[in-house]
């Protein structure tokens, strides 16, 4: 039976405003509705901005570790009902059982360790150069935060902004993906039964345009996290720019895996097909191109294929399925048209290729695994983010080449280096322009307690997550406190 969900606006559980609705499928099978969604417009938006800017003052105010403790609360409630949500994460979004339980752990891990932040919002307190005068720095909260994010992290992407932002001390007007707003629902549902105040977090569903760009554009509207597509991320960058909000996005990738002729060969297939085919490629970070040099380069294909060969389609909820559906049928078809398009510009097709439709995958959105030889770095199918199970491979003669091929593309956000070399590893590491590198692991797998980001086209604004650096420089501001107790005029630079 699907689930009717509602948005949830200055505390309570409410339809959309003209009553209108859409459906959540499950990408596994279209056939079964895992959700009915409120299809919200601008006077949705309208009255959830309302409800968070009333309660912003009162939630600034809240001791910061009071705010945390929300947080801790709302990790063991999410501990004790892993496996529930973990399973919907699944049915909703598609990724296997394995990787929709991770989604739940990042927002558990998320939610613990922004918990602890309430204690830890920490300022510095510098000497004044004038006499019986303090000098400290403190962090502020921003005010009404719209956060904006994708259905291919349906409880992980919303926990990295909701926790930071909470605990910082704004109010929020959440618009989760259309895609998995049921996944959304149920992350806000344990936030409120933590006791959160009324008005502080709200959640609008509905599409982009409809719902997303209007609370975006609202005046009342401080500041936007979005994470999802470099197209509208750079709309969005635009609208706050002229509007003067602050704005952080997280977009696409092209993420690069170097195996040099010297890597552990066994160890560069496993990081590859995960880089490559786990979530179905439908990672910011997954490897979609893979940049093998000369020496090792047979050997690699070889036993690449093969692997790629024994994965399994299916439905993630089922045992021993390697690889999900793709989340729609827009997806399924972009996905097809680079398969077309890679042809066309005379990459070899090696493996895959097709829609999958064996057995109960008919009723779904499946690609089989594919991999694309003989690519030239330039191709369209190793500069654009596909995100699909599709992978091009570049054969590259030396380090400097295989790093200027990695660098090639407008994209910065992850890149992995496959060698037993301490100075080709060292080198690397220096090189690659992007947000993480791994070495000797694959292009997937950063923790929370780091910032996560890329540069150049990937990402704009701080970053996310957590660490020196991270999300707290996007969900706070710093005031500067100074404090004259001499009871006379003191200038700064000037007094001798
Ligand atoms: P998308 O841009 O289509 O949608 C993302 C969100 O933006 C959705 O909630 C959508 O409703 C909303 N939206 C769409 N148009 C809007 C508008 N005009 N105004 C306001 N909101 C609008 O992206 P997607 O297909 O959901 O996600 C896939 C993309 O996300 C990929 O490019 C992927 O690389 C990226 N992504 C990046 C990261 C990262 O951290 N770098 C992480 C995950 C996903």
């Amino acid at each position: 039976m699907p689930e009717t969900i509602k948005n949830y606006i200055a505390g309570k559980w409410i339809d959309a405003d003209q009553g209108k609705t859409f459906k959540s499928l499950n990408p596994a099978d279209h056939r079964e509705v895992v959700g009915i969604v409120p299809d919200s417009t601008a006077e949705d938006v309208n009255k959830a901005v309302a409800a968070a800017r009333k309660a912003f003052p009162a939630w600034r105010d809240t001791p910061a570790p009071k705010r945390g403790e929300i947080l801790f609360r709302a990790a063991e409630i999410l501990v004790k009902r892993k496996a529930e949500l973990g399973e919907l994460v699944c049915r909703e979004m598609g990724k296997v059982l394995a990787e929709s339980l991770g989604d739940v752990q990042e927002a558990i891990d998320m939610a613990y360790y922004m918990g602890g932040e309430g204690r830890r919002l920490n300022g510095e307190t510098v000497p004044s150069e004038l006499p019986n005068k303090d000098a400290r720095s403190l962090r502020v909260p921003i005010g009404v935060f719209a956060l904006i994010t994708p259905w291919n992290f349906p409880t992980a992407i919303p926990s990295w902004k909701i926790a930071p932002a909470l605990v910082a001390g704004n109010t929020i007007v959440f618009k989760p993906a259309e895609e998995t707003p049921v996944c959304a629902t149920r992350l806000v549902e344990i936030l409120v039964e933590t006791g959160l105040p009324p008005g502080v977090l709200n959640l609008v569903h509905g599409f982009g345009a409809q719902a997303g760009e209007p609370l975006v554009r609202h005046q009342e509207i401080d500041g936007v996290s979005f994470t999802g597509s470099n197209e509208v991320g750079e709309k969005l960058a635009a609208l706050c720019g002229s509007s003067h909000k602050d704005f952080m996005m997280e977009t696409g990738g092209k993420n690069p895996i170097i195996i040099m002729d010297d890597a552990n060969l066994e160890l560069a297939v496993e990081g590859a097909l995960w880089g490559a085919f786990g979530t179905t490629g439908q990672r910011c970070t997954a490897a979609s191109r893979l940049i093998v040099q000369n020496g090792i380069y047979d050997r690699f294909l070889q036993a690449f294929t093969q692997r790629a060969t024994q994965l399994k389609l299916g439905n993630g909820l089922n045992k021993g399925i390697d690889v999900g559906p793709i989340i729609s049928k827009a997806q399924h078809e972009k996905v097809l048209s680079y398969l077309k398009i890679g042809q066309e510009e005379g990459a070899t097709l090696h493996l895959g290729g097709h829609s999958y439709v064996e057995g109960d995958c008919v009723h779904g959105t499946f690609i089989e695994p594919t991999i694309f030889t003989d690519v030239n770095p330039k191709m369209r199918i190793a500069q654009e983010e596909i995100f699909g199970p599709v992978v091009s491979i570049i054969r590259a003669r030396d380090l400097k080449e295989a790093i200027d091929i990695a660098n090639g593309i407008p994209f910065g956000l992850s890149s992995a280096i496959y060698s037993n070399d301490v100075n080709t590893t060292a080198t690397a590491e220096r090189d690659l322009d992007t947000g993480l590198v791994y070495i000797n692991a694959s292009t997937i797998g950063a923790e929370i307690q780091l910032p996560f980001g890329g540069t150049k086209k990937t990402g704009l604004g701080p970053r996310e997550a957590g660490g020196r650096g991270g999300a707290l420089d996007l969900y706070t501001k710093w005031k500067i406190i100074y404090r004259d107790y001499s009871g006379r005029l003191q200038k700064a630079q000037i007094d001798e």
